[in-house]
């Protein structure tokens, strides 16, 4: 075995259905009495519920969330804080709601409690983007590791199928590149599998019947352990290549992970056969690049980055830009290769067969 190290998160998790239930118990063991609930304008509703769940320790509500945590956005719940005197934040809802809370964090050190409802695993991860100016920068540091993460069940049942999906294959992409990334360990490598395996086999499920609970717990559970994968382990040229493209086409983030996903991976397989049988075998698929497409189109999310509004001619840009930076990859980053990948990406046709 080769030598590795392997750097545990120090959060604490409560995962089930009706989970929120224990929200005023988690704001006692933290000794805060009066936490700003958080949430983007389109989940007031859960987080009145959420609120009313633990009245004595919930000072207030702030629903000023918004998609790559704007800095303005941040500036305007910091004065929310300010006001209210609050001693921790509880964020319900996605990626955009957990980074509002990170950002507070960064800037106040308050506690973090989460309670996520799509796949994206942003709750996982010491990892913060914002964007100032139109330009999103990220940054990792453990100030904005949420403390504690409630995961219910029941908070994802509202999530629509679709979107589902894209969180869903966004959380999977992850994994996939947690098994060939350059620190990887063997922990992580088993949490990757199993993610891969748990949610690829739930999110058909969930297309067939979105309440379906044993289906969405297994979804969760492998949303858990692909953002633990993400906070953990260095990401390669898939997880570049979508900050890439959505940064440069204004691209929705998810749906863009979804159709890159098995094009990256097919143009990372031919120097990484391990990881590409694990992914492969948690699939239940011949192969993983091929598998990850079969996946997708299973779940009837687009397939092409045209279908997204991204324009033929972006397509040299893209490939410019992709190799300006040059980065750590299995496979180093050839123009010519990446261009043919984006193309293929474009087109929405079959990854390349390795
Ligand atoms: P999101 O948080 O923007 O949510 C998408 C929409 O779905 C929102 O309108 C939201 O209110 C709604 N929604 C969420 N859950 C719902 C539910 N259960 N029922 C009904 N509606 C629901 O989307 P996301 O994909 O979770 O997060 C994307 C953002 O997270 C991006 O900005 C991305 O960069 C960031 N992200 C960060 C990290 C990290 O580690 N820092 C990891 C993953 C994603």
């Amino acid at each position: 075995m080769d030598p590795f190290v392997y750097d545990a998160l120090p959060n604490r998790v409560v995962f089930g259905a009706g989970t929120r239930t224990q929200l005023a118990a988690e704001l006692e063991r933290l000794g805060c009495r009066r936490a700003l609930v958080l949430a983007t304008p389109q989940q007031e509703a859960q987080a009145r519920d959420i609120a009313a769940l633990a009245p004595d320790r919930i000072a207030g509500i702030h629903t000023g969330a918004r998609m790559h945590t704007p800095v303005d956005v941040t500036e305007a719940a910091l004065s929310v804080v300010r006001e209210l005197n609050a001693d921790a934040t509880v964020a319900i809802g996605g990626g955009s709601t957990t980074g509002l809370g990170k950002a507070i964090a960064l800037r106040t050190d308050l506690p973090q409690i989460c309670l996520p409802t799509t796949y994206a695993g942003s709750e996982m991860t010491p990892i913060l983007g914002e964007t100032a100016g139109g330009v999103k920068t990220t940054q990792r540091t453990l100030k904005v590791l949420p403390e504690v993460v409630i995961y219910d069940v029941d908070l994802t049942l509202t999530l629509p199928a679709s979107l589902s999906a894209t969180s869903g294959l966004n959380a999977i992409a992850h994994a996939v590149e947690a098994l060939y990334a350059k620190d990887r360990n063997p922990i992580i490598s088993l949490m990757a599998e199993e993610g891969i395996r748990a949610l690829s086999g739930a999110l058909p499920r969930i297309m067939d019947d979105p309440a379906d609970g044993e289906a969405r717990a297994a979804a969760l559970y492998g949303a858990w352990l692909c953002g633990l994968c993400l906070g953990s382990v260095g990401m390669a040229l898939h997880h570049k290549l979508c900050h890439t493209l959505g940064g440069t086409f204004d691209l929705p983030h998810a749906e863009t992970h979804a159709v890159v996903l098995p094009h990256a991976a097919a143009y990372t397989a031919p120097a990484a056969p391990e990881a590409m049988g694990r992914i492969a075998r948690a699939l239940g698929a011949q192969d993983a690049a091929q598998g990850l497409f079969d996946l997708s189109g299973r779940l009837g999310v687009k397939q092409a980055l045209r279908d997204l509004g991204m324009p033929q001619d972006g397509i040299e840009r893209a490939a410019d830009l992709a190799v300006r930076n040059p980065y750590w990859n299995p496979r180093p980053i050839e123009r010519g290769a990446v261009r043919d990948l984006i193309a293929r990406a474009w087109a929405g046709d079959r990854p390349l067969a390795s």
